[in-house]
């Protein structure tokens, strides 16, 4: 868990490479799901534009169906999801039904000014999904994907405005979530401000003593 600008799509990335576990982003999925033409991408992409939350029903569904897939066996990670109290209850039921649960929760805490400078510098391949900074993880050639060759692009709700409304949604919904995995004991929270690979050292340490 984190604000937008904390670094859980970078560490997402590092910790599913590192320790061999599926990654379920409900943002990447969304986007692709607007990609691809869904039903429901008009609404979706209004809404993710705005920086608000897209609807509780579904993205349950939406995860539901990703976790039927068969490489979530070895384990997951759960990245943007559950960004509510429904959506953490939801997930524990759904868990349930497939003999699994929530093990930890890692939550990255920064402050605006941070967020902000990191922000309005991230771009995003929008053919592999990688994730780029102008000042902290620029590419070799500007502008254009490391990875795959794509040509980058800055999501369209990484302005500072858009921030700030993210960031309001993000702590009216996130605080009861942390609430409810705080009174089941499993959160540990990381100081994001340092660099990729202080953090990232930090949240090792932390799974592997989890393990
Ligand atoms: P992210 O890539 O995780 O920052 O998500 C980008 C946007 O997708 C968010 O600002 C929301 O509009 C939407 N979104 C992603 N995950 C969720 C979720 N779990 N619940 C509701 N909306 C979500």
């Amino acid at each position: 868990m984190g604000p937008a600008g904390s670094g859980k799509g970078t560490m997402s990335e590092k910790i599913v490479e590192h320790f061999q576990l599926a990654h379920i982003s409900t943002g990447d999925m969304l986007r692709a799901a607007i990609k691809n033409k869904e039903p429901y991408g008009v609404e979706t992409k209004k809404l993710m534009d705005e920086g608000l939350l897209v609807p509780d029903d579904l993205i349950n569904k939406i995860v539901k169906a990703r976790l039927e897939k068969s490489d979530v066996i070895h384990g997951f990670l759960a990245d943007g999801y559950p960004r509510t109290l429904p959506q953490a209850q939801t997930f524990d039921i759904i868990l349930d039904e497939l003999g699994k649960k929530v093990d930890l929760v890692i939550d990255l805490t920064i402050d605006f000014k941070e967020l902000a400078k990191r922000i309005t510098g991230r771009r995003l391949c929008p053919s592999c999904g990688m994730i780029y900074h102008i000042a902290f993880k620029p590419t070799k050639v500007e502008g254009i994907c490391d990875n795959c060759g794509a040509k980058l692009i800055q999501r369209s709700d990484d302005t500072v405005e858009q921030l700030t409304v993210r960031l309001d949604e993000h702590m009216r919904k996130a605080t009861p979530v942390l609430a409810y995995y705080e009174a089941k004991g499993i959160v540990r929270h990381v100081d994001a401000s340092g660099t990729i690979d202080e953090i990232f050292d930090e949240i090792k340490s932390i799974i592997e003593g989890a393990k």
